[in-house]
This record gives structure tokens, sequence and C-alpha cells, in this order.
């Protein structure tokens, strides 16, 4: 059995020696695209069982393939046959590029459908990167507002600690609000799912209720669409406590659809001079009115941060956890050392996304 990692546009690293030996155990050969984690002076090639080829020989050769960029129409065809592809395709947004894999001899898997159960937490990309983003959103913020986060009792007079309002307390959310809250800051969330209340508040967060939020369990973790009635109550709330906030972090998403708006041009112009949003939704459009995509705007004296990358600047860790949750992904895979794409499996079953129906 060989398994194939290619470079792709992203600057992660899918491969960590850690994860190599781990790899070795399974008694797989590793082929890695020439100079894959250079940039992160990994020395790959030098690990017992890796070896470092083209990528035209890899696509030809591996039985599976790891690449984080979804594969070109031209990559595709060079696949091995009956050879499997995993990437991430984000097959629930209306921009994909799934339509590319029609008529390939090839089984795909999208890390981004992997269900989000107990069993799986360890393969959750999209956990590890958004539990980095959370942090890092909460240093960016910090330091870009010109003022302190903690309260400071200095002979000059005492200053009042920074507020932080966090809006949507997922994964990245909680993350947020724990750095905010050991920076000193005080913590207000919002979140429509009631569920996360006492987690906020475990972690030193004041959870803001808006009451009759549309929670759905059935929606496996994600949040809902809500209604108009409720869309207009929680408006109003956001819009009395932003005023009141020096960074606001929103990390509110909707899968396969645009992140809520949920701060607006009016909200904005009411925050206090100085000021920093930084927008984690900013890739599914933001969920601030303001934000341009993964830029910053300046909109009269607030900072608006859109982006979505932010595990990208610990990159270090965002390589290494990418990789274990490769490792623990692809072992499932695997039965008594013989590779077995079993369907009865919930996590290969939900993340397979596309495979060749033989004619
Ligand atoms: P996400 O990125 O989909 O959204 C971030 C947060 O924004 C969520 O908490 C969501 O409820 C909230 N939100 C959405 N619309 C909102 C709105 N209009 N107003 C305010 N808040 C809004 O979420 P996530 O970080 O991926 O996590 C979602 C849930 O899934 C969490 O309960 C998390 O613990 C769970 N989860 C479970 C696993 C697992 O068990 N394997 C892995 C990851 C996440």
């Amino acid at each position: 059995m060989k398994i194939g990692f290619l470079k792709s546009e992203d600057p992660r690293c899918p491969l960590s020696e850690t994860s190599a030996k781990k790899f070795k155990k399974l008694d797989v050969a590793l082929l890695i695209e020439n100079g894959l984690g250079a940039e992160l002076d990994l020395d790959l090639e030098q690990l017992d069982g890796v070896v470092d080829k083209s990528r035209d020989e890899i696509l030809a050769d591996a039985d599976m393939v790891y690449s984080t960029d979804p594969l070109s129409e031209a990559d595709l065809s060079k696949l091995k046959k009956d050879s499997i592809l995993v990437s991430f395709y984000a097959p629930f947004n209306a921009v994909n590029q799934v339509d590319t894999l029609t008529g390939k001899a090839i089984q795909v898997f999208s890390m981004d459908m992997i269900p989000r159960t107990t069993l799986a937490q360890s393969m959750d990309v999209l956990s590890s990167m958004a539990s980095i983003a959370g942090y890092k959103s909460v240093l960016l913020a910090a330091e870009r507002l010109p003022r302190y986060f903690p309260m400071m009792m200095t002979a000059a007079g005492t200053v009042k600690p920074a507020t932080v309002m966090i809006l949507g307390a997922g994964v990245a959310g909680l993350q947020a609000i724990a750095t905010a809250r050991r920076l000193g800051a005080k913590v207000e969330v919002f979140d429509v799912r009631q569920a996360v209340k006492e987690e906020v508040e475990g972690l030193g967060g004041k959870f803001i209720e808006v009451e009759g939020a549309t929670d759905d369990k059935d929606a496996g973790g994600y949040a809902v669409e809500q209604t108009e009635e409720f869309k207009q109550r929680q408006k109003d709330k956001i819009a009395e406590r932003v005023a009141n906030a020096d960074v606001v972090i929103t990390t509110a998403q909707l899968r396969g659809r645009p992140a809520p708006t949920l701060v607006t041009k009016a909200m904005v112009e009411n925050m206090k001079h100085g000021s920093v949003i930084i927008d984690l939704a900013a890739s599914t459009g933001g969920n601030c009115e303001l934000t341009d995509g993964e830029t910053t705007v300046m909109h009269q004296g607030v900072q608006i941060i859109g982006d979505s990358h932010l595990a990208n600047s610990a990159l270090i860790d965002a390589s290494a956890l990418l990789s274990n949750n490769i490792y623990n992904y692809t072992q499932q895979f695997f039965k008594e050392g013989q590779v077995n794409v079993d369907l009865e499996n919930e996590i290969i079953a939900k993340s397979r996304i596309y495979t060749y129906e033989k004619s």
C-alpha cells in the first residue's frame, strides 16, 4: 500500500515526522512530492519509509493520495485506477469542484464531511483549525487595539478592562473566550445554540440571551437559519452590546450557506474610535456588513479585519494538528493491515463524496 502526499497552495504540511512514524506502523510506504515540508524545515524524506517522488509519479503510483487542495482536471486524470483520493472539496458549498470528479475511476473522500461525533473528533481538521483561529483572533485584536485588555491599576490611574464581544461560541468562539479571559478582558457572548451557555459561563464569559432561537438537534452540531422575528430581536440586542465593546470577534457560520450578517454598518458607526472587529467568517461572506473578503477595512475609526485563514499564522501547530488528523482518519481505512473501505463505518460513509460507478 502506497500513500502519496501532494503539495498544495495551502501552506500547511499534511505530513509530520510524528505522523510519518505512526504510518510506518501501518506498514505503508509514504510517497511525498519533492520538497514537501521544506518550508517548515522538515526533513521528511530522511525518515524511514518515506520516498521523495515527482507529482506525476505519485499520481500514477499511489493507492491513496492526499491533497489539501482539490485536484485539477489534469491531475485527476493521472490518478491510478481504483485509487482513493482524500482532500477538502466542501461539497456543501455552492462553489465547489465536485463536478470535476465525474467519470474518474476513483473514490473520493472529503475530510470536511467527517461527522461531528465524539469518535471522529481526533480527525476533525475544521475543529483543529478553528481552535487556532479563535486563539489567534484574540491576539491579533489585542495587538491592534489601542488599549490594554486587562484592568490596570497604575500610579497614573486605573485603566478599565477592555470588553470583547464574541459572536458564535463554536470551536473558534470558545477558544477566543478562553484566550480573551486569560488576557484579562471582559467577555460577552452571543450564540443561537442555547446549549453552549454553560460552556461559555464555565470559561468566564457572559452569555447574552435572546429569546426564541431555533436550535435543531438534528443539524449535526451546526446552527440553522433563524426566523425573521428572532433575527430582529438579536439585531437589537447585538446593536446595544456592540456599541459598548472594544473588540468584536465574529465566528458564526452556516453550513453550505452565506454567513449571517450580525454586525451592520450602522452598528460599526456606533462603535468607539479605535475598536477592532475580527471576522473569521470572511470566506463565506462575513458576519459584518463591512467585511471585504480577507482584507482590512477602516471605517470611521474602526478596523474590520476579515480573515478565515488565521490558523495559518500558527503554521507549525496547524501543520502538526492537520497531519495528526489525517493519520487518525487514514487509520479508519485499515483493518487487520489491509485497506478496507467499510461503508458500515459512519466516518468513512459520510465523508465519501464520490465513487466511480462501473457500468
Ligand atoms: P460553526 O463554525 O459552524 O459556527 C460557529 C458558531 O456560530 C456556532 O456555535 C453557531 O451556533 C454560531 N452561530 C451560527 N449562526 C449564528 C447566529 N445567527 N448568531 C449567533 N451565533 C451563530 O461552529 P463549529 O465551531 O464548527 O461548532 C459547532 C458545534 O459543533 C459545536 O457545538 C461544537 O462543539 C460541535 N463540534 C463537534 C465536533 C465533534 O464532536 N467531532 C467537532 C467540531 C464541532
